[in-house]
């Protein structure tokens, strides 16, 4: 039996960025991975998507040229290249996750690991022991329990076509479908959203999601809400056709493809249960420093459900290392800026409007739009607002929305002011570049 300080079970963005800290830290550490390193994130999610996402959003610049008064001749966007640079991106940063593990402290144990106990993992015919072992297992997709559900193809499964269906229905209107919903339509794909909530988007506030359906919506993607599909068929020509129940009305939708994007689900290792470790519907329940009911077993990442978002769970592991270390954590795991990278682009942090009121708030809340920004006009992408939430009292900011270019680096900042419990002001008071889009947040600080 081989011995580590720490097993991490996982080389998703929770486990190897924790593996690599852990070792900068003079851990010995081995590190489980049945699949690719990088995970989910940088697999099968973030980064593939992203890439296409660029090259969706470069189609769209391309067909407005004309605007610009660039003639460019016939446009035309190949998506098989498009599905190859995206590949191409995945397979550099994986290089740059095998260097940064390549280290003297971290074993990489290539396959399914299995617990024996909660301190005990079994990789094939090694088994490992440590005082510390953290399951950042990740996630998969979820299904909706429907007739014909394994006729629809998964994100997993989407981001493997190298060519594109004619049309598309997407069941989900999430952050992953209506990523989809943006590319596939710069690609020329008809696409359909089908979203179950009243709107698109449901942890977004409602004005910052509603923009982007107005935008999508113009730009041809069908989006139907309040829409529940109970069924997909296969047609005698080959098609798909999917029912869903509209208000109360059947009705009915044909595709060449269906996306199945209602959310995903935790992946939990084997032989979980002989450990004792207590899960819940969403994931493997944990404290605040992300240790579960047994003593040195730790869940980081999507595996606890606490927030699906790749920066989340490697926050979640550096929590989770200053615990095994010894030492008081510093990192604010209540402030987690969140993306949606279509065009125009939507980010948040903190409490939507509805969220502040359900709690019985009132807030400060001003909104500026992009139309009055300098950089945004000259970029030609003036179309979004930024909404910030300000607590009259204490002048800290309660959460910010942005639907807007750059709208997911433009987050940060307030993200910042929020974790170091700063005012607003704060942002009002710095002095702001000209011309960037920065000033949009500057002038909703000044409230
Ligand atoms: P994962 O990244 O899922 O890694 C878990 C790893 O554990 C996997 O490599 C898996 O093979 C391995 N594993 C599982 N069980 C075992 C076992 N028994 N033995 C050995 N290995 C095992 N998040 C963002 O922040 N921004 C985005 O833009 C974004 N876009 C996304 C787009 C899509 C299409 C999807 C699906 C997700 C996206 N996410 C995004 C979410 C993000 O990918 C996840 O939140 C993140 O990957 C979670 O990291 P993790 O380390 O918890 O798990």
């Amino acid at each position: 039996m081989s011995k580590a300080d720490i097993i991490i079970i996982g080389a998703g963005p929770g486990g190897y960025e924790m593996a690599a800290s852990a070792a900068e830290n003079g851990k010995t550490v081995v590190l489980v991975e049945r699949d690719q390193l990088g995970g989910t994130c940088l697999n099968r999610g973030c980064i593939p998507t992203k890439a296409l996402c660029a090259s969706a959003a470069v189609v769209g610049t391309v067909r407005e040229a004309a605007a610009w008064g660039v003639t460019t001749g016939e446009v035309t966007a190949d998506f098989s290249v498009a599905a190859s640079r995206k590949d191409a991106v995945v397979a550099q940063l994986r290089d740059g996750v095998a260097m940064l593990l390549n280290k003297p402290e971290i074993t990489i144990a290539r396959g399914e690991a299995e617990m024996v106990d909660a301190h005990t993992v079994k990789v094939g015919e090694e088994t490992y022991t440590a005082p510390n072992v953290v399951i950042a297992t990740g996630s998969e997709p979820r299904d909706l329990p429907i007739t014909g559900a394994e006729l629809a193809v998964s994100s997993d499964d989407i981001l493997s076509l190298t060519s594109l269906p004619k049309r598309l229905c997407i069941i989900g209107g999430g952050v992953i479908g209506m990523e989809f919903a943006a590319i596939f339509n710069s690609y020329g794909v008809e696409v359909t959203v089908i979203e179950f909530c009243k709107e698109i988007l449901p942890p977004f506030d409602k004005d910052i999601a509603k923009r982007l359906k107005q935008s999508l919506s113009r730009r041809g993607v069908n989006i139907i809400t309040q829409g529940a599909v109970n069924a997909i068929e296969r047609t005698d020509s080959g098609t798909l056709m999917l029912s869903y129940d509209h208000k109360g009305k059947p009705k009915t939708v044909e595709a060449e493809m269906a996306l199945m994007s209602v959310g995903r689900a935790p992946v939990l290792p084997v032989g979980l249960d002989k450990t004792g470790v207590a899960v819940e519907r969403r994931g493997i329940s944990v404290n605040e420093h992300m240790m579960t009911n047994v003593e040195g077993v730790y869940a980081i990442g999507d595996v606890n459900g606490l927030c699906m978002l790749a920066h989340a769970a490697t926050a979640q592991g550096k929590v989770a290392l200053d615990h095994i270390l010894g030492r008081e954590s510093a990192i604010r795991l209540d402030v987690v800026p969140s993306a949606v990278f279509t065009t125009p682009e939507l980010a948040m942090v903190g409490l939507t409007e509805q969220q502040c009121e359900d709690k019985g708030l009132e807030p400060l809340v001003k909104k500026v739009f992009f139309r009055a920004n300098g950089k945004a006009v000259a970029m030609g992408e003036s179309d979004g607002l930024l909404k910030m939430i300000v607590d009259p009292s204490t002048r800290r900011v309660l959460g910010c929305h942005i639907c807007g270019p750059h709208a997911a680096d433009l987050i940060q900042e307030v993200a910042t002011v929020m974790s170091l419990d700063a005012s607003v002001d704060a942002i009002a008071n710095a002095i702001h570049g000209h011309p960037t889009l920065s000033e949009v947040t500057a002038a909703a600080a000044v409230i």
